[in-house]
């Protein structure tokens, strides 16, 4: 048996357990767990003192392409990604025009297909408008959900009342993607605040109940309709818990910089560049998401990676805009909370490859087993090193983790057993392709 990769002594993180166990890739599958050490390979690959993790998704990104290429865009995106590990990202539709129609998930399919360094899947926005479509749209190829704002959105995708939401859900029967933070809620305090006020104010304005509200909301509608619901960013310890009451029909995802930061200190070190939404809060509910993640609660860690300009953000608060880098960034965290024992590689592997799979029907991904994609990040549980800003491929070139050191990194990232990056260079041309759904 000749294979086209073999990746030799590692140690991996198989569905079962962790192995140190030389794995075979033959036509971009994995082929074997357990190759013959005298099988010979096109490549192979020492991964003596690494581990071999499946490919690690980035489930929530928002590329700004089409619309603010000088942002971000697919190429330099996925680039970020693949550079952080990342072997698979679900990018939102709120773009410019947005993603709400078949003619623009056409479009996106092909566009993707052609300039994307790793392997994509792509939000249907909900609107008004295309409502009664959405059982058509959720099928079609590269789409891993239907995206609602039911809060904190712009123009045509707001979603907002009760009525509107479960139109959604009565049309489709996929897993419904949502922001839930309560904008009637929003708006009415916004009253209170006025511009240039400290940007810690900013998880003031967004208090726990904006956030509980609105999953709470939409629990009952998922309820009443039987239509599964992933709640994206949680934020609060008040929706944790009352999500474990749903585990039927929820699912659950945390952001990286609500396992990592904390309120106030977040914004008096950084501004505006810890303004997210929803917000980063206070310490009471970094614990919860601690506890969510050791509890099992979460399903799904995420970047919710969503750049702006520099310039942007030096607009006073709140007029500066919500949203953070971190698609490049999510990996090498999270590597260094495993090491500083928050969570074990098994879990992190839960978290950011078959729970993803699991929660998105996403198909031959998110596992190490034969017949799986081989999509491997290979990391180095012992490498130290500092993320700074000039490492940043996303073209508005700053992430909140400046100086923050690390240790654990991803030394390789794999995808379908083309490799997209290793030692920090970037290599070969844009693979990727679109990832397939559970119908
Ligand atoms: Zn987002």
């Amino acid at each position: 048996m000749r294979y086209d990769l073999i990746i030799r002594n590692g140690h991996c993180i198989l569905p079962w357990g962790e192995a140190k166990t030389d794995i075979g890739v033959i036509s971009g599958r994995i082929a074997s767990l357990n190759v013959p050490g005298h099988a010979e390979a096109a490549e192979t690959i020492d991964a003596t003192g690494l581990h071999v993790l499946p490919g690690l998704i980035d489930a929530h990104v928002h590329l700004r392409d089409p619309g603010k290429p000088e942002i971000e865009s697919i190429p330099t995106g996925t680039k970020a990604a693949a550079l952080g590990g990342v072997t698979t990202v679900f990018d939102m539709p709120n773009t410019n025009p947005s993603i709400t129609s078949a003619e623009m998930l056409r479009w996106k399919q092909e566009y993707v297909s052609a300039n994307s360094w790793i392997d994509f899947g792509f939000y249907v926005g909900a609107t008004r408008e295309n409502t009664t479509e959405l059982g058509t749209l959720e099928q079609m190829e590269g789409v891993c959900a239907v995206k609602v704002f039911a809060g904190s959105s712009t123009g045509d995708l707001m979603i907002e009342d009760d009525a509107g939401i479960e139109a959604v859900m009565r049309h489709g029967h996929r897993r419904v993607a949502f922001h839930s933070e309560d904008e009637y809620r929003l708006q009415e305090r916004r009253k209170q605040f006025h511009t240039g006020q400290p940007h810690d104010m900013h998880r003031i304005w967004r208090d726990e109940e904006c956030a509980f509200l609105g999953t709470r909301r939409i629990m009952a509608i998922a309820r009443k309709t039987r239509r599964p619901a992933h709640i994206l960013h949680t934020s609060t310890a008040e929706e944790l818990k009352y999500l474990q009451g749903f585990r039927d029909i929820a699912t659950v995802e945390v952001l990286v910089n609500h396992l990592t930061q904390v309120a106030p200190d977040c914004y008096e070190t950084l501004g505006a560049l810890a303004v997210m939404n929803p917000p980063i809060r206070d310490r009471r509910h970094f614990d919860a998401a601690w506890q969510a993640v050791a509890d099992g609660t979460i399903d799904v860690v995420s970047s919710d990676h969503a750049p702006h300009s520099l310039e942007a953000k030096a607009k006073p608060w709140p007029e500066c805009p919500a949203g953070l880098t971190g698609v490049q960034t999510i990996v090498p965290v999270m590597l260094n909370h495993v090491n500083a024992g928050r969570l074990s590689l098994g879990r992190l592997v839960d978290l950011m490859s078959s729970g993803p799979a699991r929660v998105y029907g996403l198909q031959a991904k998110g596992r190490i087993a034969a017949g799986y994609d081989a999509d491997f990040t290979l990391v180095d549980m012992k490498a130290r090193r500092t993320i700074t800003n000039d490492w940043i491929v996303t073209p508005a070139g700053w992430t909140p983790f400046d100086g923050t050191d690390i240790q654990g990194w991803p030394v390789a990232t794999i995808v379908r057993g083309n490799i997209v990056m290793r030692d920090d260079t970037i290599t070969g041309t844009p693979i990727g392709q679109l990832a397939c759904f559970t119908p």
